[in-house]
C-alpha cells in the first residue's frame, strides 16, 4: 500500500544518496561574483589513522553550516584535506618498522619516506571514505594534502618571505628535545604532567675552606654539567660565599659561586646549581654571567664524554649511580618527596630534555601583535567569547616559535649551506649554485619544518597561494573556522598570524570552537578506560543520522559533550518517528485517492483551529531556528526542531488528523500534514541529511510533480534534491495566537484527564464522563470538543461557560487548570468499594512504616551512633510518609464527599 518499506534501513539509503549528490556535483560551488560565498576550509585530519568522534563532531557541525548556507542559495565551498602530521606520522611508521625489527636508520631516509607516503596515501583514502560515510558535503574536486605541490610551494614561499623580512632566523637556543624522536619540539608540543618525584640535597665542598654549600635539585645527575652555583645577593646566609668556589664531587671540577637576583631564596637551600645546557632558567642566568655551557648528554639522552665515569649510561641509570656515589661520600644530605611538573613529548610521551641547540625560529612578536589586533577590533569573532581572553593572554606572552624538526617526514627547510663561502642560500626553488659565490658545493638543510607551519598557511595555501588564482580571489577569506578548542594555539592563532602576514587580510571571520567529547558520565574517552565509541561502529549500528543527532543536539559552542548509547538510541528513535509519520501521511494520501494536483504544497488559509495552530507553530519554529543558526546555536536549533516534530506534530497534530481522516471530515487535514512534514524535512536536512532526503523524495514523487507550481514556497520547479531546495522562511502572517491558546488548552485538558485516568486506573477503552468549564476559550473549545472527546476518551463531554458553574452535586474529581476546570464524576471512574479498600490497605501499611521510623528516631542508641546524614535521611523519609498519608486521607474523603479540588 504505502510506497516506503515498514522499517528504515540506514545503510542502503546513505550510500545511495551520497552517490546521487556527488554525481550531480552539488558539493562543488559555482563562482558567482554577484554573491558572497560561504566558505569553510576543513581542519585537515592527520594521516595517522582512523577518524575519531572528535573529527566526526567537527565534520558534522561544519556540514550543518555548509548545508544550511547552500540551501540559502549562497555559493558554498567546504574544502577538504589532510595533514601530513610530521612527527605524529613518523612515530606511527617507526612503530610499524619496529614490529618488523627494523629502524628508520637501517632502511635510510629515501626508503623511509617512500614507506611513509604509502601509509599516508592509504590513510588519506580511509579519511576520505569516513567523511563520505558521515555525509560530509565537501568539494572533493578541491581536496588538498599539506605535502601536495601547491601547498608545499606555499610553505617554501612563506619561509623565504619571512626570512627576507628578518622574521625567521637561525640561532642556538634552549629548546625542548625529545630523546626518543630525536627532534626539537615547540613549547606547544610539550605536555606537562605532574610527577611525584624527589628533591635531592647535595653537598658541594668549598674549594678553599672547610664546609659545603648544599644545593637542592630534582635531577641530581645534571650536576655533571654544572658551571656555577648561584645565590641571591640579598640572602644573608650566603653573604660571605659570593666570589668563592666549590668543587664538584666525583669529577673534581671547580665552579664559581655567583650572585643573581633571579635566584629564589625560598626554594631548597637558596643556593641554586646552574646547569646551563640542560635547563632553560639556568641557560638565561648563564648568558648573563658568561658562564660556559657543558652538555653532558648525547641526543638520545645517554651520558656523553663530559659525564666522566658515567659516560654511556642512560640518563635515569646515571641518576641511580650518581646518588649511590654521593651517598658513599656522605655528600647526599637528605631526600624529600617533591611534586613538580615535567614536560613530555606530545607524540611519544618520553620525558623531554631541555637542550641547547642550533635551530630555526620564527620571531612571533610582530605577527602576534597583528593577530591580537584582529580579534580585538572584531574582524575575527571567537565563539564562545570566553576564549578571547585566553587568546589574548597567550598572544601577549608568546615566545619565538621553533620551527625546525630533526625529522624526515615533512617539508624540507628551503635553505642551502655553501661549503665554500659558508653562506646560506634561501630559496623557493632548488638553487643550482650558491647565490653568494656561485659555488656548486651547496647542501640542503637536513631538517624539516614543524607540521604546524604548513597548517598555519592552510586557509590560503589550499586556494592556490602564492599564485593569484580565481579561487583565492573569490573564496578568501573564509567564513568560519570550526575546530576543537584544544588546538586554539597550535593552529587557529597561527593561521590568523600567517593569514594576516601573507594575505594582508584575516583568514576567516568567525572561529567556532566546539567542545570535546566525553562519555555519558563526563569522563574523557580513552582506550584505557574502554569507553571509546568508534564512529564507524556507531554508524553501523544506529545509522549516520542518529550519530550526527547524538553528537550535536542540545550542544552549544565550547562546551564538552557527553555521549553515550542513550543519545544514539534517541537519535535512532527520532529517525524512526519521522519514518513512521511519513509513512502514515503517504498512506493517507493513497487511501484518500488523492491525485497529486489535489494537494497543493502551500495549503492556503487554514480554517480549523488545529490547522491554524500547527501552521503557526511551524512558522514560529522556522523563525526561531533561523535566529539560532545565525547565532551558531546549532544544537539548540536542532533540539527545537526535534521537540516540534516529536511532540507537536507527531504526538498531537497527527493524532488529531487521524480522527478527522477516520471521520472523513472536511476540510481534510492532508494539505497541512504534507506542508508541515515537507517543511520539517527541509529544516532538518542540514542536521540529518540522509533520512530527510529519502523521505522528501518519497513525498516528492507522490505529490509534487516537477511541473506543478507552488512547491517549496516558490512557484518554480521542484528541485531534484532536498539539499538544493531552499531553506524554509518564516511567514509571520501565519502566527495565530488565538488558535494557539485554544490548542494549548485542548492539550492541557486531554493531558489532565489522561493523568486522572491513569491515577484511578481506569481501563484504556472505558469512556468516562467529563465537564469542562471555561471562560473566553469557550467557543474555541466547543469547536474542538470532538477532539477532546476522542483523545481523552471522555463521553459524555460537556463544555460549559464558567459562569454556569454550579456546586458539584455528585462525587467528582475537580482538576483546576489554566483558565478552565475539568470535573470528572467519580461514579463512572471508580468502583467505590474496591477503591476504598485499596486506599485503606495502603494507609495501614504506611502507618506501620511511620511508627517503625518514629521509634527508630526516638532510640538514643541509634541517634548517638549513626552518622548525621543517615539520621537526616530517616527524618526525610518520615516526613515523606506522613505527607503521603495525608494525601491518602484526602482521596478517601473525596470518595465520600461530593467534590474536592486536586
Ligand atoms: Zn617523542
Ligand atoms: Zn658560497
Amino acid at each position: 500500500m504505502s510506497e516506503i518499506p515498514k522499517a528504515y534501513e540506514p545503510g542502503k539509503i546513505e550510500k545511495k544518496w551520497y552517490d546521487f549528490w556527488l554525481k550531480r556535483g552539488y558539493f562543488t560551488p559555482k563562482i558567482d561574483p554577484n554573491k558572497k560565498p560561504f566558505v569553510i576550509i576543513m581542519p585537515p585530519p592527520n594521516v595517522t589513522g582512523e577518524l575519531h568522534l572528535g573529527h566526526a563532531l567537527t565534520a558534522t557541525l561544519e556540514d550543518i553550516m555548509v548545508r544550511w548556507h547552500r540551501m540559502k542559495e549562497e555559493p558554498t565551498l567546504w574544502l577538504p584535506g589532510t595533514d601530513h602530521a610530521g612527527i605524529a606520522t613518523q612515530v606511527v611508521v617507526e612503530q610499524q618498522l619496529a614490529k618488523q625489527g627494523q629502524t628508520k636508520e637501517e632502511i635510510g631516509r629515501e626508503e623511509f619516506i617512500k614507506l611513509t607516503w604509502e601509509w599516508a596515501d592509504k590513510s588519506r583514502e580511509d579519511i576520505r571514505h569516513q567523511h563520505q560515510l558521515l555525509g560530509a558535503s565537501c568539494d572533493w574536486t578541491r581536496e588538498k594534502f599539506t605535502l601536495d605541490e601547491s601547498p608545499s610551494k606555499a610553505v617554501r614561499t612563506a619561509f623565504v618571505r619571512l626570512y627576507n623580512k628578518g622574521l625567521i632566523y637561525r640561532g642556538e637556543r634552549m629548546i625542548n628535545w625529545c630523546p626518543r624522536c630525536q627532534t626539537a619540539l615547540s613549547d606547544l608540543e610539550v605536555e606537562h604532567k605532574d610527577i611525584v618525584g624527589h628533591l635531592y640535597y647535595i653537598r658541594y665542598p668549598l674549594t678553599e675552606n672547610e664546609g659545603f654549600v648544599t644545593v637542592a635539585t630534582t635531577r641530581p645527575e645534571t650536576f655533571l654539567g654544572d658551571t656555577a652555583v648561584a645565590v641571591n645577593p640579598e640572602d644573608r646566609r650566603y653573604k660571605n660565599f659570593t666570589g668563592k668556589s666549590v668543587t664538584l664531587p666525583i669529577i673534581d671540577k671547580e665552579i664559581p659561586i655567583i650572585a643573581d637576583a633571579a635566584v629564589d631564596t625560598s626554594f631548597g637551600t637558596g643556593a641554586l646549581k646552574i646547569t646551563p645546557a640542560h635547563d632553560a632558567t639556568d641557560f638565561e642566568i648563564a648568558q648573563k654571567h658568561n658562564l660556559p655551557l657543558v652538555n653532558i648528554m648525547h641526543p638520545d639522552a645517554t651520558m656523553n664524554e663530559n659525564a666522566g665515569p658515567y659516560q654511556g649510561l642512560e640518563r635515569f641509570a646515571c641518576r641511580d649511580r650518581v646518588l649511590a656515589d654521593l651517598k658513599d661520600k656522605n655528600l647526599l644530605e637528605k631526600i624529600e618527596p617533591y611534586s613538580h611538573s615535567v614536560g613530555h613529548c606530545y607524540r611519544c610521551q618520553t620525558m623531554v630534555e631541555p637542550r641547547v641547540s642550533l635551530q630555526w625560529f620564527v620571531q612571533t612578536e610582530p605577527l602576534a601583535r597583528a593577530a591580537t589586533e584582529a580579534v580585538k577590533d572584531g574582524r575575527i569573532k571567537i565563539m564562545p567569547e570566553r576564549f578571547r581572553k585566553i587568546y589574548f593572554d597567550w598572544m601577549g606572552n608568546i615566545k619565538d616559535w621553533n620551527i625546525s624538526r630533526q625529522l624526515w617526514w615533512g617539508h624540507r627547510i628551503p635553505v642551502w649551506y655553501c661549503r665554500d663561502c659558508g653562506k646560506l642560500t634561501v630559496s623557493v626553488d632548488k638553487p643550482s649554485a650558491c647565490t653568494h659565490c656561485s659555488s656548486k658545493q651547496i647542501i640542503q638543510d637536513p631538517d624539516v619544518l614543524d607540521t604546524w607551519f604548513s597548517s598555519a598557511l592552510w586557509t590560503h595555501s589550499t586556494l592556490g597561494w602564492p599564485e593569484d588564482t580565481d579561487d583565492l580571489r573569490y573564496f578568501y577569506p573564509g567564513s568560519v573556522m570550526g575546530t576543537g578548542y584544544d588546538i586554539l594555539f597550535f593552529w587557529v592563532a597561527r593561521m590568523i598570524m600567517m593569514g594576516l602576514e601573507n594575505m594582508g587580510k584575516v583568514p576567516f571571520h568567525t572561529v567556532y570552537l566546539n567542545g570535546l567529547i566525553r562519555d555519558e558520565s563526563g569522563q574523557k574517552m580513552s582506550k584505557l578506560r574502554g569507553n571509546v565509541i568508534n564512529p564507524a561502529e556507531a554508524i553501523n549500528k544506529y545509522g549516520v543520522d542518529a550519530l550526527r543527532f547524538a553528537l550535536t543536539t542540545g550542544t552549544s559552542p565550547g562546551n564538552d559533550i557527553n555521549l553515550g548509547t542513550d543519545k544514539l538510541e534517541s537519535g535512532r528513535n527520532f529517525v524512526n518517528k519521522l519514518w513512521n509519520a511519513t509513512r502514515f501521511i503517504l498512506q493517507s494520501l493513497y487511501e484518500e485517492g488523492l491525485e497529486a494536483q489535489a494537494i497543493p504544497i502551500l495549503p492556503g488559509q487554514p480554517q480549523r483551529i488545529e490547522d491554524q495552530w500547527i501552521n503557526s507553530q511551524l512558522n514560529r519554529l522556522i523563525k526561531d531556528v533561523a535566529e539560532l543558526m545565525q547565532d551558531f546555536q546549532f544544537g539548540e536549533a536542532e533540539q527545537q526542531i526535534y521537540d516540534f516534530v516529536w511532540s507537536k506534530f507527531c504526538d498531537w497534530y497527527i493524532e488529531i488528523a487521524k480522527i478527522r481522516l477516520r471521520g472523513q471530515l472536511t476540510p481534510s487535514p492532508l494539505p497541512f500534514l504534507v506542508n508541515t512534514l515537507e517543511n520539517s524535512l527541509r529544516l532538518l536536512h542540514p542536521f540529518m541529511p540522509f533520512i530527510t532526503e529519502e523521505l522528501w523524495q518519497s513525498l516528492k514523487v507522490r505529490l509534487l510533480r516537477p511541473d506543478i507550481t507552488g512547491g517549496c514556497n516558490d512557484t518554480t520547479k521542484m528541485p531534484a534534491s532536498i539539499m538544493i531546495a531552499p531553506y524554509p522562511l518564516a511567514d509571520e502572517r501565519s502566527f495565530a495566537p488565538e488558535a494557539e491558546q485554544v490548542m494549548n488548552s485542548v492539550i492541557e485538558i486531554v493531558r489532565s484527564i489522561r493523568n486522572a485516568r491513569a491515577q484511578y486506573k481506569v481501563k484504556p477503552g472505558k469512556w468516562i464522563e467529563a465537564r469542562v468549564y471555561t471562560g473566553e476559550l469557550l467557543s474555541g473549545l466547543i469547536n474542538e470538543a470532538h477532539i477532546i472527546e476522542t483523545l481523552a476518551k471522555a463521553c459524555p463531554l460537556a463544555i460549559l461557560s464558567r459562569q454556569k458553574r454550579e456546586p458539584t452535586k455528585d462525587k467528582a474529581l475537580v482538576l483546576v487548570l489554566k483558565g478552565t476546570e475539568v470535573v470528572l464524576p467519580l461514579a463512572g471512574m471508580v468502583n467505590k468499594l474496591a477503591e476504598e479498600q485499596r486506599l485503606l490497605k495502603e494507609g495501614k501499611e504506611i502507618k506501620g512504616r511511620i511508627s517503625q521510623l518514629e521509634s527508630k528516631l526516638r532510640n538514643n542508641d541509634f541517634l548517638n551512633k549513626a552518622p548525621s546524614q543517615v539520621i537526616e535521611r530517616e527524618k526525610q523519609k518520615l516526613a515523606m510518609l506522613e505527607d503521603k498519608l495525608k494525601r491518602l486521607h484526602k482521596e478517601l474523603a473525596q470518595l465520600d464527599s461530593p467534590s474536592a479540588g486536586s
